[in-house]
């Protein structure tokens, strides 16, 4: 394009940077006051951190993070972002032309997709700055029964320095999921588990754990094993902040017996500040909101210990808010329960004491730990790591 200019005042003025000029403001202008800016006034509409939220299902697809920020919109400030650790096997030879994209599609197994942790880095990498800000992201892509585990988790916050808040949501024992997982089965006794939550105590990493409170379908006078097991767990590791998804209820497993009076016990455990639990999941909401007993047993434990409990969707993959957004109007009648204080921390505060500590404690041990050899030397050949 040729350029057309014209004198004033003996300087030339060019009409192409004037026509420039006329568009480029009001476009900035409209970026500086978009949607997905996050301005104080956006801040004080926020309603819910959502310290529970997958991005993308069982065989890794899901929502684009940008659309996912316009679903968020306004009211969901904060968000603690992971995939899924496993993915859903399609075998030709058991489904055919049949794509299964969830666990109870097909019998064939589970295994663990550690890819999933570069997706979710590079999802948060390709947001600015501003939108960063309002998301934690999760390491979840390891096996929790493999004593390499660490390792891996290691290796994600060094490759991907400034992403990383926490680890999982990731399962131990979780119904119709945990028997299907190829290779040994993760338990709560294993060293491996040991090593990952001591290593979350040593970087600050947030845990985020699935672990059910009973088995599904237990018979009537059944040892409830899996409930001595992780007290057990707990108990050893009293420096790792620790998140118990769902209060250990699932689907089909049901709450057990006084399951609130037992919670009531634990959390007044001086030496058990570093658990918390979070009410994520409409079918916790389904048992929370079962009868008015019910709503009024889970409200007082929650007004009782209002720094302890902390509200997520758990939604996968969400296509609107709407949908996103249904399981605070199931919990409707617990907020009317809970003390203003209480309300405040369940839907907001708590997230943002704890990943904001997170946050603080994990960028300085990757500053201690990234780019310096001396502190992360070679595998040696006592190592028991082959070259070959
Ligand atoms: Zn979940």
């Amino acid at each position: 394009m040729k350029e057309i200019c014209f004198k004033k005042d003996n300087i030339y003025i060019s009409v192409r940077s004037i026509i420039a000029k006329a568009i480029i403001a009001p476009v900035f202008f409209l970026l500086l006051f978009s949607n997905k800016s996050f301005s104080q006034g956006s801040k004080d509409s926020v309603v819910l951190n959502d310290s529970h939220f997958h991005l993308t299902n069982y065989v890794q697809e899901g929502t684009d993070i940008h659309k996912f920020l316009e679903i968020m919109g306004n009211k969901v400030g904060r968000v603690a972002l992971f995939g899924i650790p496993l993915q859903q096997m399609w075998n030709y030879n058991n489904s055919g032309n049949f794509a299964p994209t969830y666990y109870l599609a097909s019998d064939d197994p589970l295994y663990y997709y550690s890819f999933t942790d570069a997706f979710i880095a590079m999802a948060y990498k390709s947001l600015t700055k501003e939108e960063q800000a309002r998301f934690d992201p999760m390491i979840t892509g390891f096996n929790p029964a493999d004593m390499y585990a660490t390792d891996h988790i290691k290796r994600v916050l060094k490759t991907f320095p400034g992403v990383f808040t926490g680890i999982g949501e990731f399962s131990i024992h979780k119904e119709f999921v945990s028997s299907k997982v190829a290779g040994p089965v993760a338990t709560l006794n294993n060293p491996a588990l040991d090593r990952i939550l001591d290593f979350c105590a040593e970087s600050g990493l947030l845990v985020i754990l699935h672990n059910d409170i009973n088995m599904p379908f237990p018979k009537s006078g059944q040892e409830n094993w899996d409930i001595e097991q992780i007290k057990a767990l707990f108990a050893r590791h009293r420096n790792t902040p620790i998140i118990w998804a769902h209060c250990g209820v699932g689907r089909i497993v049901r709450p057990v017996k006084d399951q609130m009076a037992m919670l009531d016990k634990a959390l007044a455990n001086p030496q058990a500040g570093n658990i918390y639990i979070d009410i994520s999941w409409t079918e916790v909401a389904k048992y929370v909101t079962e009868t008015p007993e019910a709503t009024a047993n889970t409200a007082a434990v929650i007004n009782k210990y209002p720094d302890r409990f902390l509200m997520g969707t758990d939604e996968v993959a969400p296509s609107d808010q709407a949908s996103y957004l249904k399981i605070l109007d199931m919990y409707k009648p617990l907020f009317e329960k809970l003390t203003p204080e209480a309300k405040q921390k369940l839907l907001k505060g708590n997230y943002e004491r704890l990943f904001d500590a997170a946050r603080i404690k994990v960028r300085a041990w990757e500053k201690a730990h990234v780019n310096d050899p001396k502190k992360t030397p070679p595998p040696t050949p006592s190592s028991g790591i082959e070259k070959n």
